[in-house]
């Protein structure tokens, strides 16, 4: 069952004189991918740290499951149920897979709200962290790769462990920069199967270039330049659009 999960309305970040996001709005539903494109400097890391509180926005607001979080801190709104991943991955080199996806897990338990039960940890609050992990791993098709050194790992493998990061916190919402940057077209394979077999529980907002990527995964595409949302819809509705061709796509 699909359902508005984060909904922004007229988010404009400026800095300085420029406007890096202007008057933005949209809607994450859940089971549906919102994949924004746009040419570098369009604004969609800008965007994608507003939502999850990196960044505060200039004017605007943003509700994530029915909270007002336009000015809440990160580890809030992460805490409220927003998972992200960065344009630059952001894994712990010197450590194995397995460790990093149970920090990832440990770091969500810490971020409880305080609580005497929790304060006294138990074996078997340990436990649920662990089976989180476990099940994370597995999700983002690392089971086997658990005690591989994160800093050996290769390039796919680590955004792939990032994803597995992100997704041992238990998130509703999962905002993802640039997850296939850099990856040759196996590894790109694989991550747009691991994308789609995680979405239904999920609401995501995914910033991507890769065009076959795009066209496999997005529900919703907006499209930005310079700041503004110049199209927003259907992928096939937008692949049809001139304005967007002439500004964008005829770019690729
Ligand atoms: P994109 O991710 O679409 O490539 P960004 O959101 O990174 O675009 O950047 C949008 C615009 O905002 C760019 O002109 C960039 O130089 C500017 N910008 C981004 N972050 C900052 C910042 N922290 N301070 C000043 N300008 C910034
Ligand atoms: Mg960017």
């Amino acid at each position: 069952m699909s359902e508005v999960v984060l909904s922004a309305k007229n988010l404009t970040k400026k800095f300085g004189g420029l406007a890096a996001v202007n008057d933005v709005s949209l809607e994450l539903w859940r089971d549906r991918i919102h994949v924004v494109i746009g040419p570098n400097g369009a604004g969609k890391s800008t965007l994608t740290n507003l939502l999850s509180g990196d960044l505060p926005p200039t004017s605007g607001s943003i509700v994530l499951g029915g909270h007002d979080v336009t000015r809440a801190a990160p580890e809030e709104i992460s805490r409220l149920g927003l998972g992200r991943s960065y344009q630059k991955t952001n894994i712990f080199p010197p450590f194995t897979v397995w460790d990093n996806v149970r920090l990832a897990a440990q770091s969500r338990a810490t971020q409880q709200p305080w609580n005497p039960a929790r304060w006294f940890r138990t074996a078997s609050g340990d436990a649920k962290v662990k089976e989180r992990a476990e099940a994370a791993l597995e999700l983002a098709g690392l089971t086997s790769r658990r005690n591989t050194i994160a800093g050996a790992a290769s390039h796919g493998e680590q955004r792939q462990l990032e994803i597995a990061m992100t997704l041992a916190t238990e998130p509703e919402v999962l905002l993802l920069d640039e997850p296939l940057a850099g990856m040759g077209v196996a590894e790109a394979e694989r991550m747009v199967e691991l994308l789609l077999r995680i979405k239904s529980r999920h609401a995501m907002m995914l910033v991507e270039h890769d065009i076959d990527a795009i066209f496999a995964l997005a529900d919703h595409l907006t499209v930005m330049v310079n700041g503004t949302v110049i199209a927003s819809g259907l992928p096939a509705d937008i692949r049809s659009d001139r304005g967007v061709q002439a500004a964008y796509l005829g770019e690729e």
